[in-house]
């Protein structure tokens, strides 16, 4: 199993931000700001491209969804959606919420958050999820 996969087995501890039977989203762990999110299929993927169209479809929605969450809890302009994967070979759309370009430049220093910090982010999205 790759690693994204053993975090939404719950294998690996991460901080939960929204989850449904098919697709997981949890908090980056090196954030650019506060909110930098990751959405997953549970199912082992790698590149988003070789999903067939249905699930590329409901992955999408749930991205959406949680995108919605994310801009609730932490008020932006935007809730940008990237995809990279050059780092991790599972499937991921990074959501990250906006005030400038700059939030969204993969360069830049991340951001330290203690424990509490990462918990207290998650538990807010987490909240608007449910909504
Ligand atoms: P990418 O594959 O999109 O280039 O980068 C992978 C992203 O996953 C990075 O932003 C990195 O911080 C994040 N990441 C890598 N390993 C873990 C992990 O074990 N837990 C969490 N929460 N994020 C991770």
């Amino acid at each position: 199993m790759d690693i994204f996969s053993k975090i939404a087995a719950g294998e690996i501890p991460s901080y939960k931000c929204a989850e449904n039977e098919e697709f997981y989203a949890f908090l980056d762990i090196n954030p650019l700001v506060k909110g930098h999110t990751l959405v997953i299929p549970r199912r082992e993927v790698d590149y988003i491209f070789d999903m067939d169209d249905d699930e590329i479809a409901r992955f999408q929605q749930f991205a959406k969804r949680v995108a919605i969450a994310i801009k609730a809890a932490f008020p932006c302009i935007k809730v940008a959606e990237v995809v990279l994967g050059l780092e991790v070979p599972h499937a991921h759309i990074h959501l990250i919420p906006m005030q400038s370009e700059s939030d969204v430049d993969f360069k830049r220093e991340k951001l330290k958050l203690s424990p509490e910090e990462f918990q207290q982010i998650a538990d807010k999205i987490y909240a608007e999820f449910q909504k």
